[in-house]
């Protein structure tokens, strides 16, 4: 997808972390300014609000919809910020196209809906505006790809992504759960991709927004899409994520922006190590895989099934507990094993299916 442009506006500093803040939802005109007006006095230039908003259950605040649209104009008036919004239907779309609404992003329950993507890409066919898709709500890399492809085959150059984290499967101190290395991958297959980290919706707590935040830096995001408010206590949705515009200040100038690339000797010495100990694991593991093929052949042999539960469970729990004894993540390990084991196990059904 080397034809994707960034996000840049012509008078905004192109420099990490560009930062997109404001409330979850505009609530009133009244508060949509005055959060605004706070964020352009701490110097943020691009301003986000939710007018129609996707809620788990019905009953709920579920936005003042287009009747906001007015708000942002003058939000973009008053303060010269770039005003973003989400858009969630070909009709929002609609609505927003051509209102003066800057950019638009993609919610994660729209990315997880290929026709409810592919209704607003048509919707924005022949438009240039720029649109940032946030990860799926379930952890699919092909799917935040495909809303990805279905936006720039719409036509649209300038498109990004938002990191906001994934459903947890089990209760994890996250409301969504960061698995990086989904993000990470997707940096390293589309380069040219800007990506933004969602401290807010990750966290789920005010809390965790500094942490997340310099992680995100860390891994060398471009930048943050930050929900806050002019009072978060208050808010009508997603409270316990907000922060006051000069807490944002306060995180964002708090932030250690590492930019260095180029290696010193010190990293060029360790990095020899590290290639060297990779080339030991890569031949321990060949030959473990080895080993596990002929087990498979003993067992064709002898007639035993391929997956032995009870082994497999005592290998868990004794090299997990290993690896907490030599200082390492018991979750790690544990997910280190279960990816050899899963080779393990295809080669042995492989040696099965042999005549
Ligand atoms: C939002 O940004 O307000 C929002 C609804 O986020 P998500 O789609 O990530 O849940
Ligand atoms: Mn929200």
């Amino acid at each position: 997808m080397t034809d994707i442009e960034p996000i840049r506006f012509a008078d905004v500093a192109d420099r990490r972390p560009l930062v997109i803040a404001g409330p979850c939802s505009a609530e009133t005109r009244e508060q949509t300014l005055e959060t605004a007006r706070r964020l352009a006095a701490g110097g943020f230039r691009i301003f986000r609000a939710g007018l129609w908003k996707p809620r788990t259950k019905p009953g709920g605040f579920e936005g003042v919809g287009s009747e906001g649209i007015d708000w942002l104009r003058q939000v973009k008036h008053e303060t010269g910020m770039y005003v973003a919004t989400e858009v969630a239907t070909a009709h929002h779309a609609e609505a927003v196209l051509g209102s003066g609404i800057d950019l638009l992003w993609i919610g994660a329950r729209t990315t997880a809906n290929p026709f409810a993507m592919q209704e607003i890409a048509d919707a924005l066919q022949g438009h240039d505006i720029p649109v940032l898709i946030k990860n799926p709500v379930n952890p699919d890399l092909e799917l935040w790809i495909g809303a990805v492809e279905r936006i720039r085959n719409a036509g649209i150059r300038r498109i990004g992504v938002i990191h906001r984290g994934f459903t947890p499967i089990a209760r994890s101190g996250y409301r969504n759960h960061p698995m990086w290395s989904i993000p990470i991958e997707l940096r390293h297959r589309f380069p040219e991709l800007q990506i933004f980290c969602d401290p807010s919706h990750i966290g789920g707590r005010r809390e965790l927004i500094a942490p997340l935040s310099q992680q995100a830096m860390d891994l060398g995001f471009d930048g943050l899409f930050v929900e806050t408010h002019c009072n978060p206590d208050e808010a009508w949705s997603d409270r316990l994520q907000q922060v006051a515009p000069e807490t944002l200040a306060q995180i964002v100038g708090e932030l250690a922006i590492r930019e260095t690339t180029a290696a010193t000797d010190d990293l060029d010495r360790l990095r020899t190590e590290i290639d060297k100990i990779d080339d030991r694991l890569l031949e321990l593991l060949a030959e473990r895989m080895r080993v596990a093929c002929e087990i498979g052949r003993c067992k064709k042999e002898h007639g035993m099934p391929v997956l032995q539960a009870r082994r497999y469970e005592e290998l868990l729990s004794r090299r997990t507990a290993q690896a907490a004894e030599l200082g390492m993540d018991r979750a790690f390990m544990r997910s280190v094993l279960q990816a050899i084991h899963e080779e393990s196990v295809r080669q042995q059904m492989r040696i099965l299916d042999e005549k």
